[in-house]
């Protein structure tokens, strides 16, 4: 049996060598690095694989919710709600930038930001919510939207976890993830579903002029060479990485489906077992399964994971502390308790390992042995 990795970057490489080595002297030989006609290209083809109008690409997944924040001119004092369970990038650029985070409570089955809890954060200073697409599953975007459109709130979509997701409306409309509200965040990351060989991201909008101001903050704030109109960073997609990207964009379908394939086996083995709940699929959205998560119930999760580890199974826990409990964010307006299920599934969730190489053998191998130890 191959060994089992919690992300197989290294075989799905080997697939893929001839390809993406091409790719990558071509960036050298044409010493195009900075903004390039690779990058160029990616942004074409992720605007129509994603049907939507401009990608903006940058360097990375925490900067594409940054600058959208600043393209959207939020202030500080500005309240923009999210979620507790998350990674902490989506709170951090709001902490970062002088705004003011507001926490709300996951829906148990979807882990994603339960809308009534929405409704009840907003106040007069409220200004965006970010939701986030959470390991590989939309939100509800169709009630998140009519929130946003009832209070004229900004919606930036976390969609770090989530690329190639499908969000159905119940008109029966099909959006890709990130594409639905008024800009959606991406990572490239390269244990992401589109992952690159270093850091990447982009940032996704319909808006025209939002686009225009995306493309300005990206580039410090420059409208004309030299002329800064705004104050922006520097956060820039480099050309190999694009040129990697093109490469897996053009296999994402197929990774992600490999994924889902993968989920299906792990819940056929795990379908008689009451002490694991596996994960749910809300009938609004694929699930991409960046992650496949279980909830553990009544069982040592630690002891579990250490199991696993001992028989060379990497696990890991996604996330263990909920953002109102980490040390950096601890904030007199929460404490331990007002959000019962995301410090619920802190405390309960495990994840498996989930990429676009895992074998029957290994699925198999790491279902028994989660099995055995219950
Ligand atoms: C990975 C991730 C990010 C950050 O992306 P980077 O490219 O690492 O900056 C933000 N939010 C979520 C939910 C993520 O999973």
């Amino acid at each position: 049996m191959n060994k089992i990795q919690m992300v197989d970057l290294h075989n799905q490489y080997l697939k893929i060598k001839k390809e993406i080595d091409d790719a990558v002297i071509n960036v050298i030989e044409s010493c195009a690095f900075i903004n390039g006609p690779e990058v160029k290209s990616f942004q074409e083809e992720l605007q129509n694989y994603l049907n939507v109008k401009h990608v903006i690409p940058c360097g990375n997944g925490t900067d594409s919710l940054q600058v959208s924040m600043m393209a959207l001119k939020l202030k500080p004092g500005d309240e923009v709600i999210t979620t507790t369970f998350t990674f902490i990038a989506t709170a951090e650029v709001i902490a970062l930038l002088g705004l003011t985070p507001v926490l709300v409570d996951v829906d148990p089955q979807t882990f994603t930001m339960d809308t009534e809890a929405i409704k009840k954060a907003i106040t007069p200073k409220t200004k965006a919510i970010v939701p986030v697409h959470l390991f590989g599953q939309c939100a509800d975007m169709e009630a998140i939207l009519k929130i946003a459109k009832e209070h004229n709130l900004f919606v930036i979509e976390d969609t770090c976890q989530a690329i190639g997701a499908d969000y159905k409306f119940s008109d029966g409309s099909v959006k890709k993830a990130g594409t639905i509200g008024n800009a959606g965040g991406v990572s490239f990351f390269p244990s992401k579903n589109l992952g690159g060989y270093g850091d990447g991201g982009a940032i996704f909008t319909d808006d025209d002029d939002l686009a225009t101001q995306l493309r300005y903050m990206v580039n410090h704030g420059m409208t004309i060479r030299y002329h800064h109109d705004y104050i922006g960073v520097n956060s820039r997609l480099d050309s190999i990485q694009a040129a990697i990207l093109r490469i897996k964009l053009r296999y994402l379908e197929q990774y992600n489906k490999a994924r889902q394939e993968s989920a299906k086996k792990y819940n056929e083995l795990f379908a008689n077992c009451d002490k694991l709940t596996v994960p749910y699929i809300a009938d609004y959205s694929t699930h991409i399964f960046h992650q496949y998560t279980l909830v553990t119930k009544n069982v040592d999760r630690n002891a579990l994971q250490k199991h696993l580890n001992d028989k060379g199974i990497p696990a890991a826990i996604y996330y263990p502390i909920p953002l109102h409990k980490q040390k950096a964010y601890l904030d007199p307006r929460y404490k331990s308790g007002d959000f019962p299920v995301s410090e619920m599934l802190c405390d309960s969730v495990i994840s498996l390992p989930m990429h676009t190489e895992l074998d029957d053998e290994q699925i198999k191998f790491i279902a028994e042995s989660v099995l055995e130890f219950l």
